[in-house]
């Protein structure tokens, strides 16, 4: 049988409209690839009876199983059987079990029924019906030529249950399906994304099976290593012979894998180290310290801090010197450095971290948006502080220097 390349069609003006996301498309594709099964093209189209049936068209051209969800209602913008049932050249008909189901609904609800909802009802001639427990609109699957169709309700609720309950299992037998399929997640720090892809960029260039899919976000940079397999053993060994090559040229920047966060290693780094710790923040107002309490044990590790936003507050109780501010202001390296000794020695812990920068949206003290000064004390040595340029909005500046703050820390105490 011809490899399966699945196509998705999401029907539905507000789909365009951008009034919702189309939070179906992604995950009945996130479905397809856990089956193995390749997925070629998304497609919206509106509640518009000429485009659907061009995109229904186009799909039929250069896709062998399409997944359309949406307009199986019972209104006048409910179009997707009218017009499949145009392009693929099949009748609809009254389904009588699904009708029963309809006007059992109703009576139950003791709502009347309007003539309408028995629209709902129509199928499409030598389909297989999947009953939806869920609503009215059943799933069902039809074939044409070499290609297989599957028209699922739009509503996430209706669509997933069909899907699950339904669609799977036999997508599973009727293509038998003997994919299986085995991810890892390898999670890297302190390089970025087009660094990390210089450096493997022959095995990225040459990969089918695993697949390397890189992804950055906020600091951090993850890939994902896929393997599809007739066996479970071989995708697990096809995943490590990769990994094991990924790890000889940039293992140095991996931190965890799967579901660990930087945050977390560094908790357990600390912990490890029976070290307590203590922050002063200035722009990050407590994120770093949060994003460590929010973890369960955390008393045994974090000690409190102090968010020194105000002048003030650096002067007064952090007791950074009256010099310091005068001469360098607060955006500075020497205030830093102060901020991260005094809260340290204040606090008297084993570290001491501190964050103060001008996170925007005006520059301050003459110093341009996105400067931060990060201060390290690890008790027995030497404070140390780093200075980031960091562009965008306000938030991001901010999660930046966090995240910055927990890299230097995960690069001290591994
Ligand atoms: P109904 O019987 O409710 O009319 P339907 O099959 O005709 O169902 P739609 O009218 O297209 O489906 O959509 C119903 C609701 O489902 C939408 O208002 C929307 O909230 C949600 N929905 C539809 N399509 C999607 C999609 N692709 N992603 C996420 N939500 C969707
Ligand atoms: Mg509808």
């Amino acid at each position: 049988m011809k490899r399966l390349q699945a196509e998705i069609i999401a029907v539905g003006t507000e789909l365009l409209l951008g009034q919702i996301a189309n939070t179906n498309a992604q995950w009945i594709s996130s479905q397809l690839a856990d089956m193995g099964i390749d997925v070629y093209y998304h497609h919206t189209v509106g509640d518009n009876f000429k485009r659907l049936k061009q995109v229904i068209n186009l799909a039929k051209e250069r896709s062998n199983l399409i997944i359309v969800t949406g307009g199986l209602g019972p209104t006048e913008d409910d179009l997707t059987k009218e017009a499949a049932a145009a392009v693929l050249h099949k009748k609809l008909y009254e389904h009588q079990e699904t009708l029963k189901e309809i006007e059992t609904f109703f009576n139950k609800n003791q709502i009347p029924m309007t003539e309408n909802n028995r629209k709902q009802a129509q199928v499409f001639e030598e389909a297989i019906i999947f009953p939806n427990h869920e609503g009215m609109a059943p799933g069902m699957f039809v074939e044409t030529d070499e290609t297989g169709w599957i028209f699922l309700p739009g509503v996430p609720r209706e669509m997933k249950h069909l899907m699950l309950d339904h669609v799977i299992p036999f997508l599973h037998k009727q293509y038998k399906l003997q994919h299986h399929i085995a991810s890892k997640v390898l999670r890297f720090i302190g390089i970025g994304e087009s660094s990390l892809e210089t450096k493997l960029s022959d095995l990225m260039k040459s990969q089918s099976n695993p697949t390397i899919a890189p992804l950055a976000n906020e600091g951090e940079v993850t890939l994902r290593l896929t393997a599809k397999s007739d066996s479970k053993t071989e995708c697990h060994h096809l995943i490590s012979n990769l990994e094991e090559e990924v790890m000889k040229r940039v293992g140095k920047y991996c931190y965890g894998t799967d579901n660990d966060t930087i945050e977390n290693t560094v908790f357990k780094l600390l912990k490890k180290n029976h070290y307590t710790i203590s922050s002063a923040e200035s722009l990050t107002g407590g994120k770093f310290i949060e994003s460590l309490i929010s973890l369960p044990g955390a008393s045994s590790v974090v000690s409190g801090s102090i968010v020194s936003y105000g002048t003030d507050i650096k002067k007064d109780v952090l007791h950074v010197s009256q010099e310091t501010i005068e001469q360098h202001g607060t955006v500075s390296e020497p205030c830093a450095r102060e901020m991260a000794l005094n809260i340290q020695q204040l606090m008297n812990t084993d570290v001491g971290i501190s964050f103060t920068g001008n996170a925007g949206p005006d520059p301050s003290e003459g110093k341009p948006v996105g400067t931060v000064f990060i201060g390290l004390k690890i008790k027995g040595q030497p404070v140390e502080v780093k200075e980031y340029h960091f562009y965008g909005s306000r938030e991001h500046i901010r999660s930046r220097t966090v995240k910055k703050g927990f890299e230097l820390l995960y690069k001290k105490l591994k």
